[in-house]
């Protein structure tokens, strides 16, 4: 009998999949046995391109921070905004647990039977999960939330220390199941929407480092945009995530576990707005970002994948808490660099170089022809792929001497 695809082994899949003969090879070759552990159906790794916020300072101390994404200019952005923010950024940390859900329909007497069976769900929970206690977490409060006439959500408040912790709140949740078998429960699972591990920072940007006073009142004055006008508020929120999911997905964490709870904080008085808030205080110009953000410094993919580990060495031997700072300090600086390119002309004029290496990528300049391509691109009023090729040819053609 054949086997079924997901039996195949990567290579076997490969073929399978009737590919050109150099893609086959090509992806072949980029296989890893530890990333085939990982997801099922592996066929091959997909590489992103990593750069470096070379030097942020955060709260009296330097770090370098990896950042892996696809888009040119945001990691030049990032290090500009790094560079404004010479002052430093501050980090304000608050609460730092998960919250895990119990779905109730129809809980009547839920706050009452917890209540009475309080030390019973405690000792269930550090049963479930003996080695997060010994690390200092575990469950911290259970707390009964109505969300509609008839739903009820229990929300079990966990410390998981260092780890992201979808999966030991999860484990405690599934443990509690039995001891509310009499309200049936839907079903359980962490919420993504981390309120407890609110950060904040903050960060004060001479007029001088910006290019005045006046460039500064233009940052506030746009920023004010992004707090009425949603439309404004989306492009502003996903300059912000540039910075913040690069450096997420560099360090081996869940991203898309961290924008949908940012998103969802942008939202929560009903409106959909900024994250960032720019004002001028005390003479200077004052940037504050406050995110729920959960990541991890072990467990996860960041233990399983060397790739991770080795970026998050380039931070330090940080913990959960200071990544955590880290991540949302690169947020800031990057939407600072945005907003100050937008203030003085547009960010096109920035874009442009590394616009330019794709375009010249795109219609096939190899390695040692593209810094020739681009500079002669930066100085025409108008360049398209033709443009660009035509160039290329040009270059080919010229005598080397
Ligand atoms: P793990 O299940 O890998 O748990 C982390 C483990 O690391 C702990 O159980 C602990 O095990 C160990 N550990 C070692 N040092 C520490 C420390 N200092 N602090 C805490 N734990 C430590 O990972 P998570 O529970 O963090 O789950 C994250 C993963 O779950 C991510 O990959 C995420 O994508 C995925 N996921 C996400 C979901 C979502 O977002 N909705 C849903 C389900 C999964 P020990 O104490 O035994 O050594």
């Amino acid at each position: 009998m054949s086997k079924k695809f997901y039996e195949l082994t990567p290579d076997e899949r490969l073929l399978a999949l009737n590919l050109k003969e150099d893609i086959r090879l090509s992806l072949s070759s980029r296989q890893s046995p530890v990333n085939a552990q990982m997801v099922e159906n592996y066929i091959s790794d997909f590489r992103m391109p990593m750069g470096v916020v070379h030097d942020i300072l955060i709260d009296e101390q330097h770090f370098s921070v990896p950042m892996a994404i696809e888009e040119p200019s945001v990691v030049a952005a990032a290090n500009n905004g790094a560079k404004m923010l010479s002052n430093g950024v501050h980090v304000i940390m608050a609460d730092t647990a998960m919250i895990g859900q119990m779905l109730l329909i129809g809980a009547a007497g839920v706050d009452e039977f917890i209540d009475l069976h309080r030390d019973e769900i405690f000792a269930k929970a550090k049963q479930a999960k003996p080695s997060i206690y010994k690390r200092g977490g575990g469950l911290r409060d259970v707390r009964v939330r109505n969300i509609s006439k008839t739903e009820t959500s229990v929300d079990f408040i966990i410390d998981t220390k260092d780890a992201m912790g979808a999966n030991i709140v999860n484990t405690i949740l599934e443990a509690e199941l039995p001891l509310f078998e009499k309200f049936v429960p839907l079903g359980v699972i962490l919420s993504n929407y981390a309120t407890n591990q609110l950060v904040t920072v903050t960060g004060d940007v001479d007029f001088e480092r910006i290019g005045g006073r006046e460039v500064a009142q233009k940052i506030v004055a746009l920023n004010h945009f992004s707090k009425n006008d949603p439309y404004r508020a989306t492009t502003e929120n996903k300059g912000l995530f540039n910075g913040i999911s690069a450096v997420v997905l560099a360090t081996g964490n869940d991203w898309r576990a961290v924008e949908a709870s940012g998103h969802a904080y942008a939202s929560r008085d009903g409106q959909y707005r900024g994250l960032v808030t720019w004002t001028i205080l005390n003479g200077k110009l004052h940037g504050e970002l406050t995110l729920p953000i959960s990541v991890g410094t072990v467990g996860g993919a960041i233990s399983a994948m060397p790739d991770a580990k080795q970026a998050l060495s380039i931070i330090g031997d940080v913990n959960a808490d200071t990544l955590r700072g880290v991540i949302l300090s690169v947020g800031l600086a990057q939407n600072l660099a945005a907003l100050k390119s937008i203030a003085s002309g547009g960010i096109q004029r920035g874009h442009m170089r590394m616009q330019y290496r794709a375009l010249a990528m795109q219609v096939g300049a190899k390695t040692d022809e593209i810094t020739a391509i681009v500079s002669r691109l930066i100085s025409l009023s108008y360049v398209d792929a033709s443009v660009a090729k035509k160039i290329l040819m040009e270059i080919r053609n010229e005598p080397k001497n």
